[in-house]
């Protein structure tokens, strides 16, 4: 009996291979990141010079006035920190690194961070204060021991503090990562280059060079070369003057801060 009636019931479904799941629409794996262009990496390093001035703007000040550090070697140091974070990012291998599930956000998160404490007022001074501590007492003890000079001893106390700093934002980039990765679960980003800035709807239009108007909502969008990033689009002159002058308020607004409740 039983027999017969499983004859049936295979008889009526016969076996055929389960459909193939339905294509994402417009999901693609992206392909592995490649180190940026050389204008596109030194732009990157003009922009992380300035933000480490920024940041660094109240360590300036306690340096010359307390310390009587050499301004010179602190400039030095600004930049060949900001330097050295601005090639890191621009690598191939840290962008190949940031195509994994969650490391983009964690490091927007924890830079992020950071870079609020700059503009908070009187935040980066909180932040900087212990690892500030250490790099003057590193100095210190280089130029006692040692014998280093006022340049070496504030060169060497600069670039621990940016270590420092970093390896704490570093700290708080790993602890958001493993939050995600224990909360969340990963989606592929959808990524659709020719997707209308106002609706999403797909332009199959869209060139490199020639705007499109959206059949759907109507909105005009630019062509693809437009599409990329700020800092990569604006011309040298206009990316210098909205760099620089951010910088120049951003350090105005620490120092009179600090002058202000120091
Ligand atoms: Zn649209």
């Amino acid at each position: 009996m039983t027999a017969s009636a499983d004859a049936t019931t295979h008889a009526k479904s016969p076996p055929t291979a389960p459909p193939p799941p339905p294509p994402p629409p417009s999901t693609r794996t992206p392909e592995p990141a490649d180190r940026l262009s050389t204008r596109a990496t030194l732009r990157r390093c003009i922009l992380w010079v300035v933000i480490a001035s920024v940041a660094g703007t109240t360590s300036f000040i306690l340096g010359l006035t307390a310390n009587q550090a050499s301004p010179t070697a602190m400039l030095l140091g600004i930049l060949l920190y900001g330097c050295f974070i601005g090639l890191v990012s621009s690598s191939g291998g840290f962008r190949r690194r940031l195509q994994q599930p969650f490391v983009a956000r964690s490091f927007k998160i924890g830079y992020g961070i950071r870079l609020t404490a700059c503009i908070v007022p009187g935040a980066a001074m909180a932040v900087d204060m212990f690892p500030g501590m250490l790099a003057v007492m590193a100095g210190e003890t280089l130029e006692r021991e040692v014998g280093f000079g006022k340049f070496a001893s504030t060169l060497v106390s600069t670039l621990v503090q940016g270590t420092l700093i970093n390896i704490l934002i570093l700290l708080a980039v790993t602890f958001v990562w493993l939050l995600q990765k224990m909360f969340m679960e990963w989606k592929p980003p959808v990524r659709d280059v020719r997707a209308c800035a106002g609706c999403g709807y797909h332009l199959e239009t869209l060139e490199a060079d020639t705007s499109a108007i959206c059949p759907e909502c109507g909105r005009t969008n630019e062509g693809l070369n437009d599409r990329r990033a700020w800092i990569d689009r604006a011309s040298w002159p206009k990316f210098l003057l909205v760099v620089i002058a951010s910088g120049i308020g951003g350090i105005l607004v620490q120092a009179g801060t600090f002058l202000v409740f120091g």
